[in-house]
């Protein structure tokens, strides 16, 4: 389990990633923060004073920049792959490495995962779609005595994955705000696991939907468009 864990957190790109950006874009700020109320409290200051601060800071705000559209490079998916892939082997491989984080945390994992369902897209990118919602679903319970239930079926032109889980749920003003970048009320979320998963599915020609009720719990529910072959 051990072994499993290590894995589980290195597959989980987009949560250390996240993570990260939000560490590293809150140092600049608050580098800019300081200096900008230095130049406003002290009157006396020279201008070759005033311009060195004025360069940190903008430097710094380049720097949060930079970090936050590298990031956010990762999802806007120019270079994204296009292969046929089924997601049956994606999501038995994710519903694996989140069994054990889930485990951790004394949630309960079932999966009825149909076989053949074939989608268009990029294997890496929409692992990190799973991980990342059944991830969220797995923080959700893990208060309570969780349950998580991941189902995948074909259902028309589509291929269908819901991520049912009874945990803390959302108002509907909450769910709303999904997707949102930094939109978190986690202690040590980041908000961008949602707005890295919405960019992918769009990019995959899916769509995503949240029911929920507070208390109660939440169903994420994926769409993509199935592949067929050309005939
Ligand atoms: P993070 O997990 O870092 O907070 P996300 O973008 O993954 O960022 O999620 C944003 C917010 O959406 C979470 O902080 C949480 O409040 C809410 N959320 C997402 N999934 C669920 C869920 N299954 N149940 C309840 N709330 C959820
Ligand atoms: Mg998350």
């Amino acid at each position: 389990i051990r072994m499993e864990l290590v894995n589980a957190e290195k597959m989980s790109i987009v949560s250390e990633l996240a993570a990260s950006v939000a560490h590293e874009v809150r140092n600049p700020l608050t580098v800019v923060r300081g200096f900008i109320q230095l130049i406003g409290s002290t009157s006396d200051i020279t201008i070759t004073k005033k311009r060195e601060y004025m360069d940190i800071v903008l430097n710094e705000l380049d720097r949060a920049e930079a970090i936050i559209s590298d990031y956010l490079g990762l999802a806007s998916q120019q270079f994204f792959l296009k292969e046929k892939i089924d997601l049956y082997d994606i999501l038995e491989e994710v519903t694996m490495l989140m069994t054990s984080y889930a485990n951790f945390k004394t949630v309960s994992i079932q999966s009825h995962i149909d076989h053949h369902l074939f989608v268009i897209g990029d294997k890496a990118k929409l692992k990190q779609v799973f991980i990342n919602i059944i991830k969220n679903a797995i923080e959700a319970v893990s208060n309570v005595d969780g349950n998580v239930i991941i189902k995948a079926f074909t259902s028309h032109e589509v291929v269908r994955i819901k991520v049912i889980d009874n945990g803390i749920g959302m108002s509907p003003e909450q769910i709303t705000r999904l997707g949102e970048p930094y939109y978190t009320l986690k202690e040590n979320g980041t908000g961008l696991g949602l707005t890295v998963t919405y960019t992918i599915i769009k990019n995959h020609g899916g769509s995503i939907r949240y029911k929920s009720e507070p208390n109660k719990g939440t169903v994420a529910i994926i769409s993509l468009p199935i592949y067929k072959e050309e005939k």
